[in-house]
C-alpha cells in the first residue's frame, strides 16, 4: 500500500519539461488561426465572415433573463465580499435555475447550453460578481462535468453528471505545495492495488477552488507504476478526504478554496478518468475550452469599467470641466473603449469556433485567455485612476458617506488571479510559444537539437530541404503591400498591415531558431515577443471583421463598431512594430545577468533603510501576530453544503 507521507519530487528541469511535452497535444487535425500566423499564412477565411450573435433560443432567453433578476434582486456582491461566505439562499437560487449545470447535456439533466449560451452568462456574471462567476467556473470548466463530457466513460457519466446537474458542486485538484506551473513534481500518488479494483490515493492539493463546498472532486494524482498522472473523480465523503484548512485570498473573498487531504482514499478503478497515465492530457485538453470562462468574464468586467468611468467621466468637474474632457483621462477613456471592443472580438471568436467544432482552438483560446486578462488588468487600473480617491474606496464606506457604491476596487481585487489562475500568463506564453515553432522542430528539430547522433542531423536536410525551399523564400513576396482586401474599405489596410507582419512573424521565428538554435527555449522574452506579436495581430483581425460584419449586418451602431476597430488597429500597429523592432534590439541578456546578482544577493546593498524580512517573519511567527484573534487554533469550518 502506499505511504501515507508526502514526499517532494526532486525533477530536474529537463524531466519538468519532457513531462510538459508528453502531455501535449502533438497533432493538429483541425485549422488554426493563429497557428498558421505564426507559419507567415493569414488566413482570413477561419475568421471572416465573423459569426455575429444568432437568434437567441427561447430557452437560453429565460434563464438569462432570470439570471439577470437573480443577480439584480437576490446577490448582494458587497454582503458576499464582506463576509467571504456565498449566502445560502444564492447558492440554492443558483440550483434552483439550473446554473451549476449549464453545460450539461440535457439527458444528464442540465440545461444544455452552447459554448455561446454559456459565455453570454459568464460576461453577465463577470460584470456583477468575481465570486459568483468563480464558483460556477471552476464547477463546469475544470470541475468534473467538463472532463467526464470530454472523457468520462458511459458508466461516469451517469452516475456523476446527473447530480452535477443538480447543483452538486465539484472541484479540481491539481495544485500542490511543490506543484505549481510545473506538474512533473507531483507527489499525490494514485497506486493501483493488487486486483486492480481501486487504486489508493494518497497527497495533499492546494487551493481547490469549491473546495470546502464540494461533493465531488476531479483530483490528479501521480501513477507510481507507470510515473505518470492520471485523473480521478473523487467523493468528498469519502474516508480519508480531509477539507484541512480554508484558503483566503487578497480578493475573491468567499471563494470555497482549499486545501485537501487525502489519506489512504479508496478510489474505485472505474472512476478513472479516460485512460491511465493521461491524466495531465485530459486537464489540458478540458482547459482548451474551459479556459474560455475567464476571458467571456474578463469582457463583463471590462464593460462594467468603462460604463463607470463614462457616467464619472461626464459628471466630475474639476478645473473647471467634466474630467473626461482633459485629454489624459480622455486618452484612457478611448483606450478602454477600443480595448473592450477587441476583447469582445477576441472571446466571441474563440467561444463561436469551440462551438461550431472543426477549429483546433487551443491557442486561440490561450491568446484569449492571455490578452483578455492582461489587458482586462490595465483597463481596471485606467478605471481606478478614473475614480482616483472613490476607486480605491469600498463600496459600504462610500455608501456610508452618501456617495454611490461603486466597487472599483472590489473588482480590482477579485479580477487579479485571473493573470495566475487556469495557467498563468507566462505558462500561456510558453504554451504558445512551443507551437509557434513546432513545425520548424518538426522540419529541423534534429539538427539543432545536441543530443542527437550525426547520422540524425544529416537525415534531417532532404526534409529541411523539402519544406524551407519553397517557405522561406515565399515570406519575402511583398503583395502583401498589393491592394487587397478593398471589400473592407477602411480597414483593408490593417488586414494588409496583419498579413505582412504575419510573414514577417514566421521570418524571425525561423531566424530565432537559426540563430539560437537549441538556446531558443531559453530565450523566453524572444519567444515572449513572438506571441504578443500573434495575439496583438490575432487582436487587430478579430476587431476588423466583426467592425465589417457589423457594417454589412447594417447594424445600428456599425458606425460605433468601424471607429473603435480603426482606433485599436492604429494603436496596435504600434505596438506591433515596437515589438519586432524590441526582439533583436533589446537588454534581454544584460537584465538577465542583473537579475541573477540580484538572486545572489549582489544588490542586497539596496535593502538598506528597511526592516529586514527574515527578523520580520521570525519576530511575526514567534508572536504569531499575523493571525486573527481565536484563528491560530482554529481551523475554519468548511461552509455547510446546502
Ligand atoms: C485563488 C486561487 C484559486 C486557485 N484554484 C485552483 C484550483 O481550483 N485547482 C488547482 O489545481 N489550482 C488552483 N490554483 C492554483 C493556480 O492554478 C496556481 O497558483 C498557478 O498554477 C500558479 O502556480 P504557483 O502559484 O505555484 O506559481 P509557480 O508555478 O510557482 O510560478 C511562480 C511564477 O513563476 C512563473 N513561472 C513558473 N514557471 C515558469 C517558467 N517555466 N517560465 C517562466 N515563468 C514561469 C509563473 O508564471 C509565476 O509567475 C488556484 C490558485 C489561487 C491563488
Amino acid at each position: 500500500m502506499a505511504s501515507n507521507t508526502v514526499k517532494t519530487r526532486n525533477v530536474s528541469e529537463a524531466e519538468a519539461r519532457a513531462v510538459a511535452e508528453a502531455s501535449r497535444q502533438s497533432e493538429w487535425t483541425s485549422p488554426s488561426f493563429i497557428r498558421e500566423l505564426f507559419l507567415g499564412r493569414f488566413r482570413l477565411d477561419l475568421i471572416h465572415p465573423f459569426p455575429l450573435p444568432e437568434q437567441e433560443r427561447p430557452e437560453f432567453t429565460a434563464f438569462y433573463s432570470q439570471l439577470k433578476d437573480f443577480l439584480l434582486r437576490e446577490v448582494d456582491s458587497v454582503e458576499i465580499d464582506e463576509t467571504g461566505e456565498y449566502p445560502q439562499h444564492v447558492l440554492d437560487g443558483l440550483r434552483r435555475m439550473g446554473a451549476f449545470g449549464m453545460k450539461i447535456p440535457k439527458e444528464y439533466g442540465g440545461l444544455g447550453f452552447s459554448q455561446v449560451e454559456y459565455a453570454r452568462a459568464m460576461q453577465l456574471l463577470g460584470s456583477v460578481d468575481g465570486n459568483l462567476t468563480a464558483l460556477l467556473s471552476a464547477h463546469q470548466s475544470i470541475g468534473v462535468p467538463q472532463p467526464l463530457k470530454l472523457f468520462g466513460s458511459r458508466e461516469l457519466k451517469d452516475k456523476y453528471l446527473p447530480r452535477c446537474a443538480v447543483g452538486e458542486i465539484s472541484a479540481f485538484a491539481l495544485t500542490e505545495h511543490d506543484v505549481g506551473s510545473d506538474p512533473a513534481r507531483m507527489s499525490t500518488t494514485a497506486q493501483l492495488t493488487e486486483d486492480g479494483d481501486s487504486y489508493i490515493l494518497n497527497g495533499v492539493k492546494l487551493w481547490c477552488t469549491n473546495g470546502t463546498l464540494a461533493q465531488l472532486l476531479v483530483v490528479m494524482a501521480m501513477d507510481p507504476d507507470l510515473g505518470k498522472i492520471s485523473a480521478f473523480v473523487v467523493e468528498a465523503e469519502w474516508e480519508g478526504v480531509t477539507i484541512e484548512r480554508r484558503c483566503r485570498f487578497m480578493g475573491l473573498k468567499a471563494l470555497a478554496n482549499a486545501v485537501i487531504r487525502f489519506d489512504n482514499v479508496r478510489v474505485p478503478a472505474a472512476n478513472l478518468i479516460g485512460k491511465r497515465g493521461k491524466g495531465l492530457k485530459i486537464a489540458l485538453t478540458t482547459l482548451n475550452d474551459g479556459r474560455l470562462s475567464i476571458p467571456n468574464a474578463s469582457v463583463g468586467m471590462a464593460k462594467r469599467c468603462l460604463e463607470i468611468c463614462r457616467d464619472w467621466s461626464r459628471d466630475r468637474v474639476q478645473w473647471g470641466k467634466p474630467i473626461g474632457k482633459h485629454e489624459a483621462i480622455a486618452h484612457k477613456i478611448c483606450d478602454m473603449a477600443t480595448v473592450t471592443f477587441a476583447m469582445e472580438s477576441i472571446a466571441n471568436l474563440a467561444t463561436e469556433m469551440s462551438n461550431r467544432g472543426g477549429y483546433d482552438i487551443r491557442l486561440e483560446a490561450a491568446a484569449a485567455k492571455e490578452w483578455n486578462t492582461s489587458r482586462g488588468w490595465e483597463l481596471i487600473d485606467d478605471a481606478m485612476q478614473i475614480r482616483s480617491g472613490r476607486g480605491y474606496e469600498t463600496e459600504s464606506s462610500l455608501q456610508a458617506r452618501g456617495e454611490q457604491p461603486i466597487g472599483v476596487e472590489r473588482m480590482m481585487r477579485d479580477f487579479r488571479i485571473n493573470r495566475i489562475f487556469e495557467g498563468s500568463n507566462e505558462i500561456m506564453h510558453l504554451f504558445m510559444a512551443r507551437e509557434a515553432v513546432d513545425k520548424h522542430l518538426q522540419v529541423a528539430g534534429d539538427l539543432i537539437n545536441p543530443r542527437k547522433s550525426l547520422g540524425k542531423k544529416l537525415s534531417a536536410f532532404p526534409r529541411m530541404a523539402a519544406f524551407y525551399a519553397w517557405w522561406y523564400p515565399s515570406l519575402w513576396l511583398r503583395w502583401g503591400r498589393w491592394p487587397r482586401y478593398s471589400e473592407f474599405g477602411r480597414f483593408a489596410r490593417h488586414l494588409r498591415f496583419v498579413q505582412r507582419s504575419c510573414r514577417k512573424l514566421a521570418r524571425q521565428v525561423f531566424h530565432g531558431m537559426l540563430i539560437h538554435q537549441a538556446r531558443l527555449e531559453r530565450k523566453q522574452l524572444f519567444l515572449f515577443r513572438l506571441v504578443d506579436i500573434a495575439n496583438e495581430l490575432f487582436a487587430m483581425a478579430t476587431s476588423v471583421t466583426r467592425a465589417q460584419a457589423l457594417v454589412r449586418s447594417k447594424h445600428p451602431d456599425a458606425a460605433h463598431a468601424a471607429r473603435l476597430a480603426d482606433l485599436f488597429c492604429r494603436n496596435s500597429r504600434r505596438k506591433v512594430k515596437r515589438l519586432f523592432r524590441d526582439l533583436w534590439r533589446n537588454d534581454d541578456a544584460s537584465k538577465y545577468k542583473l537579475a541573477s546578482g540580484v538572486l545572489r544577493g549582489d544588490q542586497d546593498w539596496m535593502m538598506e533603510g528597511i526592516l529586514p524580512l527574515e527578523e520580520l517573519l521570525e519576530i511575526r511567527a514567534a508572536s504569531q501576530v499575523l493571525h486573527q484573534p481565536g484563528e491560530a487554533k482554529k481551523k475554519e469550518e468548511p461552509v455547510p453544503v446546502g
